[in-house]
Protein backbone atom coordinates (compact mmCIF):
# COMPACT_ATOMS: atom_id res chain seq x y z
CA UNK A 1 0.00 0.00 0.00
CA UNK A 2 1.25 3.46 -0.27
CA UNK A 3 1.74 3.94 3.92
CA UNK A 4 4.28 5.90 4.50
CA UNK A 5 5.16 4.62 8.12
CA UNK A 6 5.07 1.02 7.12
CA UNK A 7 7.91 -0.80 8.33
CA UNK A 8 7.63 -3.27 5.62
CA UNK A 9 9.67 -3.04 2.70
CA UNK A 10 8.16 -1.26 -0.03
CA UNK A 11 10.26 -1.97 -3.02
CA UNK A 12 11.26 1.35 -3.89
CA UNK A 13 13.66 1.51 -1.45
CA UNK A 14 16.19 1.96 -4.28
CA UNK A 15 18.78 3.62 -1.66
CA UNK A 16 18.56 0.19 0.89
CA UNK A 17 21.15 -1.00 -0.85
CA UNK A 18 23.75 1.87 -0.44
CA UNK A 19 22.61 2.77 2.97
CA UNK A 20 23.11 -1.05 4.01
CA UNK A 21 25.32 -1.51 7.22
CA UNK A 22 28.24 -4.01 6.14
CA UNK A 23 29.69 -5.06 9.21
CA UNK A 24 28.89 -5.07 12.89
CA UNK A 25 30.44 -2.14 13.47
CA UNK A 26 28.36 0.57 11.70
CA UNK A 27 25.34 -1.14 12.66
CA UNK A 28 23.74 0.77 15.08
CA UNK A 29 21.68 -0.26 18.43
CA UNK A 30 20.71 -3.77 19.64
CA UNK A 31 23.54 -3.96 21.92
CA UNK A 32 23.14 -7.17 22.98
CA UNK A 33 22.40 -9.07 20.08
CA UNK A 34 25.67 -7.31 17.84
CA UNK A 35 27.68 -8.26 21.39
CA UNK A 36 25.84 -12.20 20.99
CA UNK A 37 26.67 -12.34 17.20
CA UNK A 38 29.92 -10.73 17.41
CA UNK A 39 31.21 -13.52 20.34
CA UNK A 40 29.77 -16.27 17.97
CA UNK A 41 31.11 -15.33 15.18
CA UNK A 42 34.92 -14.88 16.50
CA UNK A 43 34.17 -18.26 17.93
CA UNK A 44 33.52 -20.10 14.76
CA UNK A 45 36.16 -18.57 13.28
CA UNK A 46 39.02 -19.56 15.80
CA UNK A 47 37.71 -23.11 15.62
CA UNK A 48 37.52 -22.72 11.95
CA UNK A 49 34.28 -23.95 11.51
CA UNK A 50 30.66 -22.41 10.25
CA UNK A 51 28.43 -20.46 12.52
CA UNK A 52 25.33 -22.25 14.40
CA UNK A 53 21.81 -21.83 12.94
CA UNK A 54 20.25 -18.49 13.82
CA UNK A 55 16.94 -17.28 14.31
CA UNK A 56 16.24 -13.21 14.21
CA UNK A 57 12.42 -12.41 15.86
CA UNK A 58 11.00 -8.78 16.03
CA UNK A 59 9.23 -5.97 13.85
CA UNK A 60 9.31 -5.47 10.26
CA UNK A 61 12.33 -2.92 9.16
CA UNK A 62 14.59 -3.25 12.19
CA UNK A 63 17.41 -5.05 10.60
CA UNK A 64 17.40 -8.69 10.47
CA UNK A 65 18.00 -9.23 6.84
CA UNK A 66 20.65 -6.27 7.32
CA UNK A 67 22.23 -9.04 10.15
CA UNK A 68 22.17 -11.98 7.97
CA UNK A 69 24.41 -9.85 5.34
CA UNK A 70 26.37 -8.45 7.97
CA UNK A 71 27.09 -11.75 9.44
CA UNK A 72 27.92 -13.29 6.11
CA UNK A 73 30.24 -10.39 5.10
CA UNK A 74 31.95 -10.65 8.64
CA UNK A 75 32.13 -14.86 8.11
CA UNK A 76 33.34 -14.52 4.50
CA UNK A 77 31.03 -16.37 3.39
CA UNK A 78 28.26 -16.63 0.33
CA UNK A 79 24.75 -16.11 1.45
CA UNK A 80 21.74 -17.25 -0.45
CA UNK A 81 18.41 -15.25 0.10
CA UNK A 82 14.82 -16.51 -0.03
CA UNK A 83 11.96 -16.57 1.34
CA UNK A 84 9.22 -18.92 3.05
CA UNK A 85 6.34 -18.43 1.19
CA UNK A 86 8.76 -19.14 -1.72
CA UNK A 87 9.35 -22.39 -0.49
CA UNK A 88 6.78 -24.54 -1.77
CA UNK A 89 7.78 -27.98 -2.68
CA UNK A 90 10.46 -30.39 -0.53
CA UNK A 91 11.98 -29.84 -4.39
CA UNK A 92 12.62 -26.71 -3.75
CA UNK A 93 14.46 -26.29 -0.57
CA UNK A 94 16.63 -28.94 -1.42
CA UNK A 95 17.64 -27.37 -4.95
CA UNK A 96 18.66 -24.90 -2.20
CA UNK A 97 20.30 -26.88 0.35
CA UNK A 98 22.40 -29.33 -2.55
CA UNK A 99 23.82 -26.25 -4.01
CA UNK A 100 25.25 -24.94 -0.81
CA UNK A 101 28.89 -25.17 -0.21
CA UNK A 102 30.84 -25.53 3.42
CA UNK A 103 30.01 -22.56 5.58
CA UNK A 104 27.63 -21.06 2.90
CA UNK A 105 24.32 -19.21 4.43
CA UNK A 106 21.14 -19.85 3.69
CA UNK A 107 18.43 -16.72 4.94
CA UNK A 108 15.34 -17.47 5.05
CA UNK A 109 13.26 -14.30 5.73
CA UNK A 110 9.82 -14.64 7.05
CA UNK A 111 10.64 -18.12 8.25
CA UNK A 112 7.37 -18.70 9.89
CA UNK A 113 5.22 -18.90 6.72
CA UNK A 114 7.04 -22.15 5.37
CA UNK A 115 4.82 -24.97 5.13
CA UNK A 116 4.96 -28.21 7.32
CA UNK A 117 6.56 -30.19 4.38
CA UNK A 118 9.31 -28.18 3.70
CA UNK A 119 9.82 -27.69 7.63
CA UNK A 120 10.03 -31.67 8.20
CA UNK A 121 12.97 -31.36 5.26
CA UNK A 122 15.00 -28.78 7.18
CA UNK A 123 15.18 -30.50 10.28
CA UNK A 124 17.37 -33.37 9.30
CA UNK A 125 19.00 -30.83 7.23
CA UNK A 126 19.86 -28.86 10.43
CA UNK A 127 20.69 -30.91 12.47
CA UNK A 128 22.82 -33.87 10.60
CA UNK A 129 23.24 -32.34 7.39
CA UNK A 130 21.30 -34.95 5.03
CA UNK A 131 17.98 -34.29 3.45
CA UNK A 132 15.62 -36.93 2.61
CA UNK A 133 13.65 -36.73 -0.72
CA UNK A 134 10.85 -38.41 -2.52
CA UNK A 135 12.32 -39.19 -5.95
CA UNK A 136 9.13 -40.38 -8.70
CA UNK A 137 5.78 -41.01 -8.28
CA UNK A 138 3.52 -44.03 -8.09
CA UNK A 139 4.92 -47.32 -7.01
CA UNK A 140 8.61 -46.34 -8.66
CA UNK A 141 9.01 -43.54 -5.95
CA UNK A 142 11.98 -44.37 -3.51
CA UNK A 143 13.34 -42.00 -1.23
CA UNK A 144 16.61 -40.89 -1.68
CA UNK A 145 19.32 -39.88 1.47
CA UNK A 146 21.45 -37.24 0.47
CA UNK A 147 24.29 -35.11 2.08
CA UNK A 148 24.55 -31.72 3.02
CA UNK A 149 27.66 -29.89 3.74
CA UNK A 150 28.19 -27.83 7.09
CA UNK A 151 26.03 -24.94 6.21
CA UNK A 152 24.59 -22.33 8.12
CA UNK A 153 20.89 -21.38 8.11
CA UNK A 154 20.13 -17.97 9.19
CA UNK A 155 15.68 -17.74 9.59
CA UNK A 156 13.93 -14.29 10.19
CA UNK A 157 10.11 -14.08 11.38
CA UNK A 158 8.25 -10.81 12.48
CA UNK A 159 6.52 -13.22 15.23
CA UNK A 160 8.70 -15.91 17.18
CA UNK A 161 5.41 -17.64 18.70
CA UNK A 162 4.66 -18.70 14.90
CA UNK A 163 7.48 -21.08 14.82
CA UNK A 164 6.68 -25.04 16.31
CA UNK A 165 9.81 -25.44 19.36
CA UNK A 166 11.23 -28.40 17.37
CA UNK A 167 12.30 -26.12 14.58
CA UNK A 168 12.98 -23.13 17.06
CA UNK A 169 14.82 -26.07 19.16
CA UNK A 170 17.19 -26.78 15.94
CA UNK A 171 18.69 -22.85 16.05
CA UNK A 172 21.47 -22.63 18.63
CA UNK A 173 21.13 -18.82 18.48
CA UNK A 174 17.86 -17.13 19.01
CA UNK A 175 17.82 -13.38 18.76
CA UNK A 176 15.44 -10.99 19.33
CA UNK A 177 15.26 -7.29 18.09
CA UNK A 178 13.82 -4.38 19.57
CA UNK A 179 12.12 -1.34 18.78
CA UNK A 180 14.92 1.47 18.54
CA UNK A 181 14.88 4.92 20.67
CA UNK A 182 15.37 8.02 19.10
CA UNK A 183 18.77 8.56 19.81
CA UNK A 184 19.75 5.68 17.43
CA UNK A 185 17.12 6.41 15.35
CA UNK A 186 18.81 9.58 14.95
CA UNK A 187 22.25 8.48 14.51
CA UNK A 188 20.81 6.31 11.53
CA UNK A 189 19.44 8.64 10.09
CA UNK A 190 22.74 11.13 10.33
CA UNK A 191 24.38 8.31 8.59
CA UNK A 192 22.01 7.59 5.66
CA UNK A 193 22.32 11.53 5.09
CA UNK A 194 26.00 11.34 5.13
CA UNK A 195 25.86 8.64 2.26
CA UNK A 196 23.23 9.77 0.94
CA UNK A 197 24.88 13.08 0.50
CA UNK A 198 21.67 14.83 2.25
CA UNK A 199 22.39 18.19 4.08
CA UNK A 200 20.72 17.72 7.90
CA UNK A 201 20.83 20.06 10.90
CA UNK A 202 21.17 16.93 14.35
CA UNK A 203 17.56 18.60 15.34
CA UNK A 204 16.15 17.90 11.81
CA UNK A 205 17.61 14.70 12.41
CA UNK A 206 16.08 14.49 15.52
CA UNK A 207 12.82 15.47 14.60
CA UNK A 208 12.76 12.44 11.91
CA UNK A 209 13.80 9.88 14.62
CA UNK A 210 11.09 10.65 16.88
CA UNK A 211 8.42 10.45 14.38
CA UNK A 212 10.06 6.66 13.20
CA UNK A 213 8.09 4.48 15.11
CA UNK A 214 11.09 3.13 16.44
CA UNK A 215 12.14 1.69 13.03
CA UNK A 216 14.95 2.30 10.69
CA UNK A 217 13.65 1.30 7.76
CA UNK A 218 10.43 3.85 8.49
CA UNK A 219 13.11 6.53 9.52
CA UNK A 220 15.24 5.70 6.06
CA UNK A 221 11.79 6.51 4.55
CA UNK A 222 11.04 9.64 5.89
CA UNK A 223 14.23 11.31 5.45
CA UNK A 224 14.24 10.65 1.54
CA UNK A 225 10.73 11.95 1.48
CA UNK A 226 12.06 14.98 3.51
CA UNK A 227 14.55 15.44 1.39
CA UNK A 228 12.70 16.61 -1.39
CA UNK A 229 10.42 18.91 0.54
CA UNK A 230 13.35 20.41 1.22
CA UNK A 231 15.15 20.78 -2.40
CA UNK A 232 11.26 22.38 -3.41
CA UNK A 233 10.78 24.39 -0.26
CA UNK A 234 13.79 25.65 1.52
CA UNK A 235 17.62 25.25 0.41
CA UNK A 236 17.86 21.85 0.23
CA UNK A 237 18.81 21.53 4.18
CA UNK A 238 16.69 19.39 6.32
CA UNK A 239 16.16 21.09 9.27
CA UNK A 240 13.69 20.63 12.18
CA UNK A 241 11.20 23.29 10.93
CA UNK A 242 11.16 21.68 6.96
CA UNK A 243 11.23 18.15 8.59
CA UNK A 244 8.54 19.06 10.84
CA UNK A 245 6.31 20.88 7.72
CA UNK A 246 7.22 17.62 5.46
CA UNK A 247 5.72 15.47 7.85
CA UNK A 248 2.45 17.26 8.38
CA UNK A 249 2.06 17.74 4.95
CA UNK A 250 2.34 13.32 5.11
CA UNK A 251 -0.09 13.30 7.82
CA UNK A 252 2.54 11.90 10.31
CA UNK A 253 1.73 13.44 13.82
CA UNK A 254 4.72 14.28 16.49
CA UNK A 255 5.08 11.12 17.88
CA UNK A 256 4.78 9.12 14.15
CA UNK A 257 1.63 7.94 14.17
CA UNK A 258 -0.40 8.08 10.58
CA UNK A 259 -4.16 8.23 10.36
CA UNK A 260 -5.04 4.65 10.49
CA UNK A 261 -2.80 4.23 13.97
CA UNK A 262 -5.57 7.13 14.96
CA UNK A 263 -8.20 5.17 13.66
CA UNK A 264 -7.19 1.93 15.47
CA UNK A 265 -6.93 4.25 18.79
CA UNK A 266 -10.25 5.44 18.04
CA UNK A 267 -12.26 2.17 17.43
CA UNK A 268 -10.61 1.12 20.96
CA UNK A 269 -11.40 4.06 22.86
CA UNK A 270 -14.26 5.65 21.26
CA UNK A 271 -16.20 2.86 19.65
CA UNK A 272 -15.69 0.16 22.53
CA UNK A 273 -15.09 2.62 25.53
CA UNK A 274 -11.21 1.84 25.42
CA UNK A 275 -12.28 -2.06 25.05
CA UNK A 276 -11.40 -4.74 25.82
CA UNK A 277 -11.51 -5.58 21.99
CA UNK A 278 -10.47 -8.58 20.20
CA UNK A 279 -8.18 -7.78 17.08
CA UNK A 280 -10.45 -9.81 14.53
CA UNK A 281 -13.13 -6.71 15.47
CA UNK A 282 -10.60 -3.96 15.05
CA UNK A 283 -9.07 -5.33 12.08
CA UNK A 284 -12.66 -5.30 10.14
CA UNK A 285 -13.37 -2.27 11.66
CA UNK A 286 -10.84 -0.56 10.04
CA UNK A 287 -10.78 -2.59 6.81
CA UNK A 288 -7.19 -4.44 7.59
CA UNK A 289 -6.22 -7.56 8.09
CA UNK A 290 -5.48 -9.24 11.46
CA UNK A 291 -1.93 -9.86 10.60
CA UNK A 292 -0.65 -6.75 9.45
CA UNK A 293 -2.76 -4.88 12.56
CA UNK A 294 -0.53 -7.39 14.85
CA UNK A 295 2.93 -7.00 13.12
CA UNK A 296 2.87 -3.48 11.71
CA UNK A 297 0.79 -1.37 13.38
CA UNK A 298 0.38 -2.64 17.47
CA UNK A 299 3.78 -2.79 18.36
CA UNK A 300 4.37 0.41 18.45
CA UNK A 301 1.67 1.92 19.81
CA UNK A 302 2.16 -1.35 22.73
CA UNK A 303 5.94 0.14 22.68
CA UNK A 304 4.64 4.01 23.57
CA UNK A 305 2.28 2.53 26.22
CA UNK A 306 -0.87 3.09 24.06
CA UNK A 307 -2.55 -0.37 23.88
CA UNK A 308 -2.54 -2.62 25.81
CA UNK A 309 -2.84 -6.47 25.07
CA UNK A 310 -4.90 -8.71 28.15
CA UNK A 311 -6.29 -12.21 27.21
CA UNK A 312 -9.85 -10.34 26.62
CA UNK A 313 -8.32 -8.47 23.91
CA UNK A 314 -7.18 -5.08 23.79
CA UNK A 315 -7.37 -2.06 25.60
CA UNK A 316 -6.28 1.66 25.02
CA UNK A 317 -4.69 3.81 27.97
CA UNK A 318 -5.40 6.77 29.27
CA UNK A 319 -2.13 8.07 27.40
CA UNK A 320 -3.65 7.45 23.87
CA UNK A 321 -6.91 8.94 24.86
CA UNK A 322 -5.55 12.11 25.99
CA UNK A 323 -3.15 11.82 21.85
CA UNK A 324 -6.49 11.43 20.70
CA UNK A 325 -7.76 14.12 22.47
CA UNK A 326 -5.16 16.81 21.50
CA UNK A 327 -4.94 15.74 17.64
CA UNK A 328 -8.50 16.50 17.26
CA UNK A 329 -10.01 12.67 17.41
P1 LIG B 1 14.11 -6.43 8.30
O1 LIG B 1 14.80 -7.53 7.56
O2 LIG B 1 14.12 -6.62 9.78
O3 LIG B 1 12.73 -6.15 7.79
P2 LIG B 1 16.13 -4.73 7.08
O4 LIG B 1 17.36 -5.45 7.50
O5 LIG B 1 15.70 -4.91 5.67
O6 LIG B 1 14.92 -5.06 8.08
O7 LIG B 1 16.37 -3.18 7.40
C1 LIG B 1 15.58 -2.16 6.84
C2 LIG B 1 16.42 -0.95 6.50
O8 LIG B 1 16.83 -0.31 7.70
C3 LIG B 1 17.69 -1.27 5.75
O9 LIG B 1 17.75 -0.44 4.63
C4 LIG B 1 18.83 -0.94 6.65
O10 LIG B 1 19.75 -0.15 5.96
C5 LIG B 1 18.23 -0.10 7.73
N1 LIG B 1 18.72 -0.54 9.04
C6 LIG B 1 18.17 -1.53 9.80
N2 LIG B 1 18.82 -1.65 10.97
C7 LIG B 1 19.79 -0.72 10.96
C8 LIG B 1 20.80 -0.35 11.92
N3 LIG B 1 20.89 -0.96 13.10
N4 LIG B 1 21.66 0.63 11.58
C9 LIG B 1 21.54 1.26 10.40
N5 LIG B 1 20.60 0.96 9.47
C10 LIG B 1 19.74 -0.01 9.74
Amino acid sequence: DERIVSPESAGDDVYEATIRPENLESFVGQEQVRESLSIAIEAAKMRGEPLDHILFSGPPGLGKTTLANIIANEMDSAIKTTTGPVLEKPGDVAALLTALKRGDILFIDEIHRINSVVEEILYPAMEDLFIDIMIGEGPSARSVKLNLEHFTLIGATTKQGLLGSPFRDRFGIILRLSLYTPEELKKIVLRSASILKIEITYEGAGEIAARSRGTPRIANRLLRRVRDYASVKGDGTVTEEIASGALAMLQIDEIGLDELDRRILSVISDDFDGGPVGVKTIAISVGEEVRTIEDVYEPYLIQIGFIKRTPQGRETTPAAKEHLLLSGK
